[in-house]
């Protein structure tokens, strides 16, 4: 068949007004998410702003699933960009040699690392977070030799074969098409099995030689569940966690992707409990912009890596090299630890006055991600989604996460205005309100 297009010319068919409309629906894979909880498009954003094409603002209490903790479009960071655009810095690098990430490079080595005695391979991954799961658990089996790996039963660290195993959510693993293996999952210190010991369980997993589970290579875990429900680790359980790996020759990978960069308070999330795992995942707001990057930690005689063993085309985006050598400065300049401990006491009395409201609501969270679970209101979510979708229409962005959706989680940019984040929880209040007294 011969084809008629002329290939040199744009191909002259416009699209009907109803197509337009429904591009999404026509087009795109029903796999998206979060677009049917919020129903606009969107056109702009400013701070913790988003303004839709009809011109409605929105307060975001998402803050791209914790990608924007400095905010939409930082004007320190996007001065920077366009200056390194205009500039033609190179935009691609693969893992070439760069001055964009050798100045980010030294940023996080004086601003980061050095600060807190940590001494840390930094591995550039693919630019997701679950590319830099997936490289920590390789590390973990290839440098011990061993297979098993355990998480915790709530735990998310991504969606690739390798961290979908480490994930627990069952949706979401049997949309694997295979069967996930080589993970052991453990009861969460906070959340639905809060009250099982689980360390006792882990140590005599660890000692009983009739306990059927192997020695494994790592135990990875984020200190806040955060797609599991706002689940809290105390620090002591942490340490002691810790200990245990000590004790038995397994790495800790820490999860830091959602709880890292300022998230909770100090850049890592970990710190509060005075522990340095041997490999840590960091992504989402490490660049600042929402621009994808993704770092594994390892420390450096972990580093069995021969060249091009874990590669990748997308290791180098350069503009999220330049957005994150300014967001580190930002931490400080910003005095993003003080700011993020001064709005947890807001969250979490605008919070406690939901429970207020109906005491079946439990709060939870730790700097700036909190939740309020309305599970023992609604074990369905139901109410959860009404709260939420009632928050839209009013002009706030919040949403659900946890076993069934129940958790209302409360994301914010860590740099949102004290009167923006006033309004976000007087409008949540007021939507659960309306919600429960129907
Ligand atoms: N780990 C944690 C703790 C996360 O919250 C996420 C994303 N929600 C991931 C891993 C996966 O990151 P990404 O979506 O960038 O693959």
């Amino acid at each position: 068949m011969t084809n008629s297009l002329d290939e040199d010319a744009p191909p002259d068919v416009a699209l009907r007004s109803d197509e337009i409309s429904n591009i999404f629906d026509k087009r795109e894979s029903s796999v998206r998410s979060y677009c049917r909880s919020f129903p606009a498009t969107f056109s702009s954003a400013k701070g913790s702003h988003l303004t839709d094409a009809a011109g409605r603002s929105y307060i975001d209490f998402l803050a791209g699933a914790g990608a924007l903790n400095y905010g939409h479009n930082h004007e320190a960071i996007k001065t920077a960009l366009i200056d390194y655009i205009s500039a033609d810095g190179l935009t691609h690098g693969l893992d070439l040699a760069t001055v964009a990430k050798q100045h980010f490079l030294e940023s996080f080595e004086r601003l980061i690392l050095q600060p807190r005695g940590l001494d840390y391979k930094v591995q550039f991954t693919g630019p997701t977070g679950t590319n830099a799961v997936e490289a920590a658990l390789k590390i973990a089996r290839n440098v011990t030799g061993r297979t098993g790996i355990f998480s915790f039963m709530g735990g998310y660290h991504g969606d690739s074969l390798g961290s979908l195993s480490a994930t627990a959510n069952r949706s979401h693993r049997e949309a694997a098409g295979v069967p996930l293996h080589d993970v052991t999952f453990l009861p969460f210190p906070s959340g639905v099995m809060a009250e099982f010991d689980t360390l006792t369980y882990l140590r005599s997993v660890l000692l009983d030689t009739h306990s059927g589970i192997e020695l494994p290579a790592g135990i990875i875990v984020e200190t806040i569940q955060a797609e599991g429900g706002v689940n809290v680790a105390p620090s002591s359980w942490l340490r002691e966690l810790r200990t245990i790996c000590n004790d038995h020759g397994i790495l800790l990978i820490v999860d830091e992707i959602q709880t890292g960069c300022g998230r909770i308070g100090p850049f890592f999330s970990f710190e509060r409990a005075g522990i340095i795992p041997d490999i840590v995942t960091l992504s989402k707001s490490i660049s600042g912009y929402g621009l994808p990057m993704a770092l594994t930690l390892l420390k450096p005689e972990l580093d069995f890596w021969q060249p091009g063993d874990h590669t990748g085309t997308f290791r180098g985006n350069q503009l999220a090299f330049i957005a994150a050598e300014v967001a580190l400065e930002l931490f400080y300049s910003e005095k993003i630890s003080e700011r993020v401990a001064a709005h947890a006491k807001t969250i979490e009395s605008g919070l406690n006055a939901l429970s207020a409201i109906d005491e079946r609501i439990e709060v939870r969270g730790l700097g700036m991600l909190w939740g309020a679970d309305t599970a023992a209101i609604d074990p369905t979510g139901e109410i959860a989604r009404e709260i939420s979708q009632r928050c839209f229409e009013d002009g706030l962005i919040v949403e659900r996460v946890g076993r069934n959706d129940t958790v209302l989680k409360v994301l914010p940019p860590l740099n949102i205005g004290d009167s923006t984040l006033n309004e976000g929880l007087a409008i949540l209040n007021a939507a659960t309100r309306a919600c429960l007294s129907r």
